[in-house]
């Protein structure tokens, strides 16, 4: 995986390719799956939701440049694949689920992995968790309309936040640097997520 689907694709940044292999992906998979669990893929982890593709966590992650000393939002915790790679580079994680069965499974799932740097919330991240912000970083895991207001103010300056952008069919991601007094946007590769559900994002079903 590491040098097939990451490195061979641009994945150059040592430390997000240490991170994703020293983390143990069949863990976060459902154990049926669990000889796919290093395909480049994503796969279904129940309640319609999914684990990201390897490439994706990879390019997210290595896109927001995270320091020792960062503090991130996560909206989507998911199967906490992500998360975990993300504890495994910054001071803290604050993990956002609005599923609570997903987020409660997770939890024993990374606690189990001696990962003790995150904390969880189960609740609308499309309304951040604004208890904690600002953050030096936000990533968005879930599939978005157009970006929500709030996450945009719990961006400290300075800092940056990535997510995707478009429909429920396919979407892009964006990367956003908040300066002083204004927001710049990069345009970056083509994706497709799970939708994110909540007041600032797609209606539930
Ligand atoms: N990074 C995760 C991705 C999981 S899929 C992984 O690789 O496992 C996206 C997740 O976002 C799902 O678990 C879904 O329930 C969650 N989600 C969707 N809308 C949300 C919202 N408004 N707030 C928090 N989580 C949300």
């Amino acid at each position: 995986m590491i040098e097939d689907q990451l490195r061979r694709r641009g994945i150059g940044d040592d430390r997000v390719l240490r991170a994703m292999s020293e983390i143990p992906r069949e863990r976060f998979v459902p154990k049926e799956l669990a000889r796919m669990a290093y395909d480049d893929r994503a796969l279904e982890i129940g309640l319609g939701q999914t684990i990201s593709q390897p490439y994706i966590v990879a390019y997210m992650t290595e896109q927001l440049q995270l320091q020792p000393t960062h503090r991130i939002l996560e909206i989507g915790t998911g199967s906490g694949y992500q998360t975990a790679v993300l504890a495994s580079l910054c001071e803290t994680v604050y993990s956002v689920e609005c599923l609570p069965e997903l987020s409660e499974k997770t939890q024993v799932r990374l606690h189990q992995l001696g990962l003790t740097n995150i904390r969880y919330a189960i609740r609308d991240g499309t309304l951040g968790w604004p208890e904690h912000a600002p953050y030096e970083r936000i990533i968005v895991t879930a599939g978005a309309p157009d970006i929500p207001g709030p996450l945009l103010d719990q961006v400290q300056v300075g800092g940056k936040m990535i997510l995707p952008i478009g429909n429920h069919k396919a979407q892009q991601l964006v990367l956003i640097e908040k300066k002083d007094n204004r927001f710049v946007e990069f345009p970056l590769i083509g994706c497709r997520f799970v939708k994110l559900i909540g007041q600032r994002g797609w209606k539930a079903p």
